[in-house]
């Protein structure tokens, strides 16, 4: 038995053909009509509209368990995320006019913002372009595509690309791990064009080498460029410890900064290769250090071997992936900050990121206060960084605002704090209120 097809006003049938309806359980229509992109298995009437009868990446009408249509989107029967929804107008499908409408649109904000072509042009839900991002380094594209329904519509996905930006090369990085929940294949190619093994690119006046092929994730973490900036008042003449550095958006942007000398620590040996290319490319390789090895088993070492630090910058990568992480996620946060505590001089600043979507901001900042003092320190959060504005939150889905960044700074209650670098003799910061910051 097919899927029941839903029928248009006459208005629309000119314009639109049927499509297969999905009906929602009773009272599971709330969500996505206030505007949540995503159906989850659970909240599909599958006696209604059997969920058996449809294509991965197939397009759907869906509709309440009282017919009333909510709105369009595209399905995976194998995915707990079923359907991830395109609109609510009913004539919208995933083809090349749309997709070159909203890439238009992303485009139009990101050049608004950015002055050179480095950065997240395309950016999933947040743009209303679920399954898609694309990050731009200059005139090479580096797209992933996460969802079957985005795979189904990739020959418009290039050709739209190719006419919006003219690029001199697509390479489509489809190694994220979540492809294979949607039953895709990993792959790494070129679309079009032919990709340089690197590229420069810049940020602030600051030059680093991308590797669109084999990098991270498309190459480079666009996401945190302004945060990255936010640390350079904090970071002249300082010793600055930089965990997760990968291959220096934060360690290398600290050396330019000022910074006396930069220890940058990262499990992989290519990103501090990287690294260590990107600090003689700012002629900084004098103060810049790299440390490969795991942080947590780094981190302690240098505490026993007595190293301080004025800043330390924690960027992991996300420790909790599932919700089923969240317990042991949560825990290594706690673990990989406390550390961190333990390393800062007396009045030191930490820079504290999280990039799981599970973990909140109210709970990063609770745990960062209480690792503080387990280590017998007063925290004041002096910053606050989101993710950049080309990686834009989409309203109704409070999980699309993943990354949290608290600019800390934290001391001893009762030491001299440090007033144009040299120790003060009077210890007149305010000290937290009784109780507070100390054990
Ligand atoms: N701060 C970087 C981005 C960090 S991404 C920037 O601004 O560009 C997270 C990094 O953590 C990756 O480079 C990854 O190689 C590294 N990593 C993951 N697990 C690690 C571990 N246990 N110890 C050290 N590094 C780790």
């Amino acid at each position: 038995m097919s899927a029941p097809r839903v029928t248009l006003a006459p208005a629309e049938r000119t314009t639109a053909d049927s499509l297969p309806v999905l009906y929602l359980k009773r009272r599971e229509d709330r969500r996505v009509r206030l505007g949540h992109p995503w159906v989850f298995s659970n909240e599909v009437d599958t006696a209604k509209s059997p969920l058996v009868d449809l294509d991965p990446g197939e397009t759907v009408q869906v509709c309440a368990s009282n017919d009333t249509p909510i709105g369009v989107g595209y399905v995976n029967p194998r995915s707990l995320i079923c359907v991830r929804m395109l609109g609510a107008n009913p004539r919208i499908r995933l083809d090349r006019a749309m997709l070159s409408h909203r890439l238009r649109r992303a485009l139009a904000l990101r050049t608004r913002i950015f002055s050179r072509p480095f950065y997240r042009l395309a950016h999933g839900e947040g743009d209303a372009l679920p399954g898609l991002v694309v990050d731009r380094y200059g005139d090479v594209l580096s797209v992933q595509i996460g969802t079957a329904g985005m795979e189904r519509a990739r020959p418009d996905v290039i050709s739209a690309l190719e006419e919006l930006i003219g690029p001199r090369a697509i390479v489509l990085r489809n190694d994220l791990a979540g492809r294979t929940l949607e039953g895709l294949s990993i792959e790494v190619e070129t679309a079009s064009g032919t990709a340089p093994e690197r590229i420069e690119i810049e940020e602030d006046g600051i030059r680093f080498l991308v590797s669109v092929l084999g990098g991270q994730k498309t190459g480079w973490y666009f996401d945190q460029r302004q945060n990255r900036q936010r640390i350079v008042p904090y970071v002249a003449g300082a010793r600055v410890l930089d965990v997760f550095s990968y291959t220096g958006g934060f360690g290398v942007r600290a050396a330019v900064g000022g910074a006396r000398q930069v220890v940058c620590v990262d499990s992989s040996r290519p990103a501090l290769e990287q690294l260590e290319e990107n600090a003689r490319l700012n002629r900084v390789e004098a103060v810049v250090q790299t440390l490969p090895g795991d942080a947590f088993h780094v981190l302690k070492e240098l505490a026993a071997a007595g190293e301080r630090f004025d800043v330390v910058i924690l960027d992991p990568p996300a420790f909790i992936a599932r919700k089923k992480d969240i317990k042991r996620g949560t825990e290594a946060y706690q673990r990989i900050n406390r550390l961190a505590f333990g390393l800062l001089e007396p009045d030191g600043f930490l820079v504290s990121a999280s990039c799981s979507s599970h973990l909140s901001r109210e709970r990063l900042r609770g745990l960062l206060f209480s690792a503080a003092r387990s280590q017998r320190r007063a925290l004041q959060i002096v910053e606050q960084g989101h993710q950049g504005p080309d990686h834009p939150i989409h309203p109704a889905m409070p999980e699309s605002e993943y990354l949290k960044l608290y600019l800390t700074r934290s001391f001893r209650p009762g030491v001299a704090p440090v007033i144009n670098g040299s120790v003060s003799d009077r210890a007149d910061l305010p000290l937290p209120p009784q109780g507070i910051g100390t054990s």
